[in-house]
């Protein structure tokens, strides 16, 4: 038995247009430039993660909830970057540091002008 409800739901669902599938581009097409601007896929976002030594006190947290496994501690027992391509920028270990020494920033692009 269908409520008037669930046929009102299906009468809705059918008068929903389908939206347009997007089609994704080769990779000859990307090399060959013949692909819209907005498909080209982009440069990957570097970050830069910074430690306040000052305020560190090596609990290991940072490196404990860096979900890329960018974070590790060294044998002096100091969190370092050891893998800084890996970082995503997700800012887990800023948020997570108790005391405050850990900052993400993303890195831009130096612009050389001549
Ligand atoms: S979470 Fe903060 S205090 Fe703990 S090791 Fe990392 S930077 Fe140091
Ligand atoms: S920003 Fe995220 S991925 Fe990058 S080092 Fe911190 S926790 Fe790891």
């Amino acid at each position: 038995m269908t409520t008037k409800r669930q046929v009102k739901a299906s009468k809705t669902q059918k008068a929903r247009p389908e939206k347009p599938k997007k089609s994704k581009a080769t990779k000859a097409e990307v090399a060959e430039g013949k692909t819209e601007a907005k498909e080209r896929p982009q440069p990957k976002k570097k970050f830069d993660v910074e430690f306040y030594r000052d305020w560190c006190k090596g609990c290991g947290i940072c490196a404990a909830f860096c979900p890329s496994a960018a974070l590790s501690m060294n044998e002096k027992g100091e969190p370092e970057t050891a893998q800084p391509d890996l970082c995503i920028g997700c800012a887990w270990c800023e948020i997570r540091c108790p005391d405050f020494a850990v900052s993400v920033r993303e890195r831009k692009e130096e612009v050389c002008e001549l």
